[in-house]
């Protein structure tokens, strides 16, 4: 008989002193310490323990509109949080401000997060950042942390790679630039190739075009997912082609991960299996 492990998330003890140095903390300084940390798609539970403990001994904390209030709220009281967040077209404080922000917090002797969504390498400027601080002698250390698309592929039941749809996963921006993106649409368009699409939102329509334009079939199935991994996820499966006119009529909106590709199609099959792991995990929460 299979018996049933519920694995439970028991807040670690707050921590008074700074988190013991990891092999990829530069050498020990006179300034503070930047620690770039990835908080993973939302779900507070999908932070690494790194993040945890360099959270909770954060004397201040810098984060943006993808770090959820879930996640912030495991951070101690007394820390000082700073909003710079930025939203499509709406930038509270352009990149130039946050890294001179960081450098002069750094400099005050602090050990400051830098809480970023997801991985602070995919598509999170975190390598500017990283490059700005080092540039000025600042100690930097990466957390790495999940990206958007591991947690949404399992959040949805949907794998990146599976040995009967999909031999390669590509993760692309699709951040409209003038009306277009710039993309290696051939590279793209490849049979058994999952494409996952950060930033997309606004240019699905461009999208689903131009893969069918360049030999993607029009019903190869896709799907959109907003909030992943949050309790307010909403996810739509649909065909490259109808995809963006379902997302335009049920109001879809940012931050969204769209994934195209036959591994969609495992979605179906896992789809009970997933609903009952939810339900166990609200059950032990
Ligand atoms: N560094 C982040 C990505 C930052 S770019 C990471 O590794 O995940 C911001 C984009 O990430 C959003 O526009 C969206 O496309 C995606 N994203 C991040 N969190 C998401 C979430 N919870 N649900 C859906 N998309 C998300």
């Amino acid at each position: 008989m299979q018996t049933e492990t519920t694995l439970r998330f028991e807040p670690m003890p707050q921590r008074e002193q700074p988190p013991p140095p990891s092999p990829r903390v530069r050498a020990e300084h006179a300034h503070g310490t930047v620690f770039l940390v990835g908080c993973g798609p939302g779900d507070p539970e999908l932070l690494t323990v790194r993040a945890l403990n360099v959270l909770r001994a954060a004397d201040v904390i810098v984060y943006d509109h993808l770090v959820s209030d879930a996640i912030l709220a495991l951070a101690r009281a007394d820390t000082k949080r700073i909003y710079v967040g930025k939203e499509r077209d709406r930038h509270i404080l352009p990149q130039e401000q946050i890294n001179f922000l960081l450098v002069n917090l750094a400099r005050n002797a602090k050990r400051v997060a830098r809480l970023k969504g997801g991985d602070p390498f995919v598509f999170g400027r975190g390598g500017e950042e990283m490059q700005a601080l080092a540039a000025e002698g600042i100690a930097v250390e990466v957390v790495p942390g999940i990206t958007a698309a591991c947690g949404i592929a399992a959040s949805t039941g949907v794998p990146l790679t599976h040995r009967e749809y999909a031999q390669s996963c590509v993760f692309v921006t699709g951040h409209l630039k003038d009306g277009t993106m710039d993309l290696d649409w051939e590279g793209l368009a490849r049979p058994s190739q999952t494409i996952v699409v950060y930033m997309g939102l606004k240019g699905l329509p461009v999208l689903s075009r131009e893969l069918i334009a360049h030999g993607l079939s029009a019903s190869t199935p896709a799907m959109i997912v907003e909030q992943g991994t949050t309790p307010r996820q909403r996810v739509l499966v649909a065909t490259l082609a109808t995809l963006p006119k379902l997302a335009a009529e049920q109001a879809i909106r940012a931050p969204t991960l769209i994934v195209v590709g036959d591994v969609v199609r495992v979605r179906a099959s896992l789809e009970q299996s997933t609903a009952q792991a939810t339900a166990a995990r609200a059950l032990a929460g």
